[in-house]
């Protein structure tokens, strides 16, 4: 009996004992032709005295055994169970279509799927060729086991597209890809044909590759790089797969993986909702065009005179004037920031549309600033002077300020 046969604890020992005397001195005694298991077990008197094989010991030793082998060793239980048990392998090759689908069903995380398939393909080459690789995997065996991968998906749901196309023909014309002029590349991928081959970008951005819509691989792809950019939202996540990726209908499926993603929907930031104040009654009340209107500034604009051939350019504003009701706009011109040329723009507007019962102006904060000019036009507007005030008051008009933070008259000034 080789010790290799055994098991560890009885190996040792049977090597032990096999290293200090040799073979031919040991012989093995079953337990019933043990005469020390009939004590060791515990026996009465009465039974020892009956017992033969404790007074004469063995049947085998009572014979003169000049050949060792004549005496076969009984088969003994106990004696098996010490083997060792024989591990067979088995190695069963098979043809198995769903194969891809298990694979895809072992993890839901993109880079660990790759790199399981990276290290199945690294088993394989080291049974191949005697330089076993066992440090970390490579780039070039991740790239290659990704491949392989996207390959094995593309055979399977774009088979009529890739067997035209290496038939030499173009894709069928009800295919889903015919708007994405594919084609095949030196590793047989199909990819996106585009017209940016002679664009400054990469390889994989020009011509990326195409994935089918709602496949397992897809949305894995999706998953890996919303994570990878953290959480980044619809738009951004689809534009990063598109830099390498090209997912049919990849507009949904972005948005799918955001929506279905627990971490963003546990922290969505929750939008307070402002309560909306009331329209002003000049908005909401049906009146003729500019009785209630708002003026606003806008310029300096240079101009030169008709009869002008040299000498500096003049400074001139407008004056817009906007219904409040209708929101229809009259543009005057305003020949300077004086209060004169002021009211001359109010009479020509009056002239042509009427008068106003009300004028609403802004706060001007627009025009706050250093310049001597434009705080003129801001003093002219925020705190009107005699002039136009009398003038106002004269025609019977009202003149308000929108007061400070109120968002419906703001908006309505900035529509001008
Ligand atoms: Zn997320």
């Amino acid at each position: 009996m080789q010790p290799h046969m055994l098991k560890a604890f009885v190996s040792n020992r049977v090597a032990k004992i096999q290293s200090l005397c040799s073979n031919s001195q040991w012989r093995h005694v079953s337990t019933k032709c043990n005469p020390a298991d009939v004590l060791s077990r515990g026996a009465d008197a009465k039974d020892l005295r009956d017992n033969d094989l404790w007074w004469q010991g063995p049947e085998f030793l009572l014979r003169n055994i000049t050949d060792p082998e004549e005496y076969h060793c009984p088969k003994d239980k106990t004696f098996e169970q010490e083997l060792k048990r024989n591990v067979t392998v088995s190695c069963a090759v098979t043809n198995d279509f769903d194969f891809l689908d298990k694979l895809l069903n072992l993890t839901n995380n993109y880079s660990k799927l790759i790199r399981i398939l990276s290290f199945c393909f690294r088993f394989l080459k080291n049974c191949l060729h005697k330089n076993v690789e066992t440090d970390f995997l490579t780039a070039a065996e991740l790239d290659n086991a990704e491949q392989l991968l996207i390959k094995q998906v593309q055979s399977t749901t774009f088979a009529k597209e890739i067997t035209a196309l290496q038939d030499g023909k173009s894709v069928p014309v009800s295919s889903k890809l015919k708007s994405q002029d594919p084609f095949l590349d030196s590793n047989s991928i199909l990819r996106v044909g585009g017209r940016l081959k002679n664009a400054n970008l990469e390889y994989d951005a020009k011509h990326q590759i195409i994935l089918p819509n709602g496949h397992k691989i897809t949305k894995l792809i999706f998953e890996f790089y919303h994570k990878r950019y953290l959480h980044v939202a619809a738009q951004g996540l689809l534009h990063q797969v598109r830099l390498r990726y090209w997912p049919l209908n990849g507009k949904s499926t972005a948005r799918m993986i955001v929506h279905n993603c627990v971490i963003c929907y546990k922290n969505k930031p929750v939008i307070a909702d402002q309560i909306m104040g009331h329209l002003p009654k000049e908005k909401v009340t049906p009146t003729s065009a500019f009785t209630n209107c708002g003026i606003d500034f806008c310029g300096p604009f240079l101009i030169k005179f008709k009869n002008q051939r040299k000498g500096i350019y003049s400074k001139i504003y407008v004056a817009i004037f906007i219904c409040l009701s209708t929101k229809a706009i009259d543009l005057e011109i305003v020949s300077d920031l004086s209060s004169e040329a002021f009211i001359a723009s109010l009479k020509r507007f009056m002239a042509r549309r009427g008068k106003m019962a009300m004028i609403i102006t802004d706060n001007a904060t627009n025009f706050k600033g250093n310049k001597s000019e434009l705080n003129r036009l801001f003093n002219l507007i925020r705190k009107p002077d005699e002039c136009p005030a009398n003038y106002l008051s004269s025609e019977r008009i009202n003149w308000k300020l929108i007061p400070l933070d109120l968002p419906i008259l703001v908006v309505h000034g900035k529509q001008v």
